[in-house]
């Protein structure tokens, strides 16, 4: 299936068009014809305009079997005197010529700044053009008919685009575990950054966080969903603290503000270029950070959901994750949480059974290997009881070397 389409549905709507304008009873011919189409909207034209082009192009007079009906022509009025015509409808596109598909991990106003340099517009004029007047947080506040049109102009489906989105009354099935605890988050709502109160200087505070090394290694650098909230501090791919504004002017990173047109990021102030941002090297907190996202995720897919405040509540008051938190301030708060003592910064779970997992999770065991580190445990806890040799501490052993206690 192809990436940008993971529910098929622009896979199933080629299909229809290609069995609407190409019917086959041969089912090798059929998929001929579909590689031919999704072949056409890979390189970013309407496979459909293309087909009607083409099969005139093709099969000259012949074409007008496979083309739709002809609208009636009137070759004399009414009136006895003029003969009247009447004009062709001017054909309406029905998808933007390029459209970039946004990427799994991608925040929608990043995809829409990058349809936007695909286009060869500017962003902030692309931006005005396709939502009206865009708010001051695209990503919370797009419309869900807003959304819809989007996604059918580009290409995808509504879910898929939806799910870049920050809107609270949207929701959809994210396609990634990173996705799924952000919304758990977004659901809680002290998590996310928001620029509604100014600094003291009366600057607009910073909602978006990048990672100077990711941008700058990207294929095709965009801004990630997760940089917009408050827990994510350090990059664990790069192990270097996230960037809360441009290095150079200190402005918020707002993208679609750029009048620049250029497939690299650059403050849309100063046009510095933010993979040129130096590194803040996080070595340290770097383990911390990969632990707090496995927890989240294991609150995300194993906490019911009305347990989870509960860990949301003690977490938010050790991270200071409030609007006016400086990303320094957060680092800081990141380091002070003891991978030994999970239950004093995550809370105490309501349900024994979670306990065990995210002290593992606390001490650095990935959470894929959690179910298998579980088993060793209690397999282990069984030699003990039945007078064995007694097993070493399975938190400090095993190929997932957790990190030290602290
Ligand atoms: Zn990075
Ligand atoms: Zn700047």
């Amino acid at each position: 299936m192809p990436p940008g389409d993971p529910s098929g549905e622009a896979e199933r709507r080629l299909a229809r068009d290609a069995e609407a304008w190409l019917p086959a009873p041969d089912r090798d011919a059929r998929a001929l014809i579909l590689a031919f189409l999704r072949e056409v909207e890979d390189a970013g034209a309407d496979p459909i305009a293309e087909l009607r082009d083409g099969t005139r192009r093709w099969f000259g007079a012949r074409a007008a079997a496979a083309l739709p009906a002809p609208r009636r022509e009137l070759s004399q009025a009414d009136s006895d005197t003029i003969a009247l015509e009447p004009l062709s409808p001017a054909r309406q596109p029905t998808m933007w010529p390029q459209r970039p598909k946004r990427l799994t991990d991608e925040i929608f106003s990043s995809w829409l700044w990058r349809t936007a340099v695909t286009a060869g517009v500017p962003p902030y004029r692309f931006a005005r053009d396709v939502l009206g007047t865009p708010g001051d947080d695209v990503d919370r506040d797009v419309a869900p008919a807003t959304l819809r049109r989007l996604a059918q102009l580009s290409g995808q489906t509504f879910e898929h685009l939806a799910g870049g989105t920050l809107s609270e009354t949207v929701i959809v099935t994210q396609e990634t575990p990173a996705g799924l605890t952000e919304d758990a988050l977004l659901r809680d709502g002290r998590f996310l950054l928001n620029g509604e109160k100014a600094d003291r200087l009366g600057r607009p505070r910073p909602v978006l966080q990048y990672c100077p090394r990711c941008l700058e290694t990207d294929a095709r650098p965009h801004f990630r969903r997760g940089w917009r909230f408050a827990h994510a501090v350090v990059c664990v791919d790069h192990g270097c603290r996230l960037h809360d504004r441009c290095w150079v002017c200190r402005g918020a990173i707002m993208p679609l503000t750029s009048r620049v047109v250029d497939a690299r990021l650059r403050c849309p102030a100063c046009d510095a270029q933010l993979g040129g941002a130096p590194l803040v090297d996080a070595t340290r907190a770097r383990p911390r950070q990969r632990a707090l996202h496995a927890m989240l995720f294991y609150l995300a897919a194993r906490i019911a959901p009305d347990e989870r405040r509960l860990h949301l509540d003690t977490l938010s008051g050790c991270l200071s994750n409030r609007a006016t938190t400086s990303i320094v301030q957060r680092e800081r708060s990141l380091l002070g949480l003891h991978a030994a003592a999970p239950n004093s910064w995550f809370g105490q779970p309501i349900r024994a059974e979670h306990a065990v997992p995210l002290h593992m999770l606390s001490m650095g065991v990935m959470f894929d290997r959690l179910a298998k580190t579980v088993a060793q445990r209690q397999r282990r806890a069984r030699i003990r009881s039945t007078g064995g040799h007694p097993p070493p501490d399975v938190l400090t052993t095993g190929p997932d070397q957790p990190v030290a206690i602290r």
